[in-house]
């Protein structure tokens, strides 16, 4: 399946000689194809309509990138777009309060009852000390079952009467407030579709406990009905983020695509397997591509991407080759730098280019400026001459210190020894990347 619709598209792509901006009709195929894709991976068919459209509206107009047809930088678009949607950083647990509380909620066979006990063992890992709650009556053997999984890893579980859940979670946290234990974690009793005692029960249950995060689990493998129970768990509890459980199947992962889409609320971990270990912070960038599949097309995405930091590299390799380079140059050079990332991590990317420490920061660069200013035509052509007299004249008059105008100096003259390394050819451009 996948791999015919991937020899479609770069079929596609292939008969795609189209360049410049981004059409409605030059784009029709990817959008075609991106919907499917999507729906294959069992994206909600709403959230599939909805997202694709309103990307189409914003691309609409875009340059293409030399190195890409108007296809597949929709592609890129949506892409980017996606990884912005589920949160470029892996979002932490929001752990305030002392003990810390977290609440586990979702429908039944989701997974709570596992994921309570790996997130408890992953907190431990890290340094915490977790107890968990067994506070779902409503299935008798769940209490056993997370006295097992605790046992198993070495983690006490409250079990109180056994029978009255808000009674359970009372007691477990008075009972934690005086003891060694700084994160609770609360099991709790699901329903296998949305149920208003349930509800009930769990809104209760978090007005008692006042949980630092309240984390729903989800099934990867429920597909298009997470929405639905996702949006309703969320109305009625105030989510502060979601588990996506059974990630190790065959499931594409659709589903954290619909849920963070339409509550707007992070994955913050996902469950690769049944074992308590099988726990993983959420990244985007590696779950796009498995929601969007189109393996070939990301590939060639993130080729043309390097082309384009290659290009802007060059441009500034040019740039320093051809300046005059006096003091005013380098002023100069900072700035327009500063516009494409910390020079530092630029010139990294150099082989064998010197370690400068060069701080292109807003207030370095106002520095720079101001010390430059301070500065006498002469000593601007030829630093040379600035001894320790000019250095404090100059200190006073830009408002820094002498070490600043060391800094500055010493830069510079790192700066000038890199172009001249340039000039001999020991290093050139293109370099490789
Ligand atoms: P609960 O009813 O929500 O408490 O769900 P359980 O924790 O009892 O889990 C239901 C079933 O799903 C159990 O058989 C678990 O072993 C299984 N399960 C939970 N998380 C994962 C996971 O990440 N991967 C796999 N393969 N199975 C899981
Ligand atoms: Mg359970």
């Amino acid at each position: 399946m996948f791999e015919r619709l991937q020899e479609k598209l770069s079929k596609i792509f292939r008969s795609l000689s189209g360049r410049g901006k981004i059409t409605e009709k030059n784009i029709e195929e990817a959008v075609k194809q991106v919907k499917i894709s999507l729906l294959e991976a069992d994206v909600n068919f709403k959230v599939v309509k909805e997202f694709v459209e309103s990307v189409k509206a914003k691309a609409l107009g875009e340059e293409v990138l030399r190195s890409l047809t108007p296809d597949q930088q929709f592609i890129k678009i949506i892409r980017d777009e996606l990884i912005s949607i589920l949160g470029r950083h892996p979002s932490t647990l929001n752990l305030k309060h002392h003990p810390a509380i977290i609440m586990i909620v979702g429908l039944q066979g989701s997974g709570k009852t596992t994921t309570a006990a790996k997130l408890a063992l992953y907190l431990k890992k890290n340094g915490r000390n977790p107890i968990l709650v067994a506070a779902d009556t409503y299935r008798p053997a769940a209490i056993d079952q997370l006295e097992k999984l605790g046992k198993s890893i070495n983690i006490p579980v409250f079990t109180g009467d056994r029978k009255n859940p808000l009674k359970i979670v009372e007691e477990a946290l008075s009972f934690a407030k005086n003891s060694q234990y700084n994160v609770v974690i609360m099991d709790t009793a699901g329903r296998l579709h949305i149920d208003d005692e349930m509800m009930e029960e769990l809104e209760k249950i978090k007005n008692i406990t006042n949980p630092d995060e309240i984390l729903m689990v989800v099934d990867a493998m429920v597909g298009q009905d997470a929405v639905n129970s996702a949006l309703e768990f969320d109305k009625r509890l105030n989510l502060t983020g979601f588990i996506v459980s059974k990630m190790d199947g065959d499931a594409r992962g659709g589903v954290i695509l619909s849920i963070s889409y339409v509550t707007g609320k992070p994955v913050k971990f996902i469950g690769t397997g049944e074992k308590v270990d099988a726990l993983e912070p959420f990244y985007a960038e590696r779950i796009v591509s498995r929601i969007l599949g189109m393996g070939d097309v990301l590939t060639l995405i993130e080729k043309a991407e390097k082309e384009l930091d290659k290009q802007k590299m060059e441009e500034i390799g040019k740039k320093i080759l051809h300046a005059e380079f006096t003091l005013e140059d380098f002023k100069e050079q900072l700035a327009e730098m500063k516009k494409l990332g910390p020079l530092s991590s630029i010139l990294e990317l150099l082989p064998g280019a010197p370690k400068i420490d060069l701080e292109a920061s807003e207030a370095w660069l106002k520095k720079v400026e101001a010390i430059i200013n301070s500065m006498t035509k002469e000593e601007r052509r030829n630093p040379r001459i600035i001894n320790a007299s000019r250095k404090l004249r100059i200190a006073k008059g830009s408002g820094t210190t002498v070490q600043d105008v060391n800094k500055l100096l010493k830069s510079y003259e790192e700066m000038k020894e890199l172009m001249k390394r340039f000039k001999q050819g020991k290093l050139k451009f293109p370099f490789k990347i």
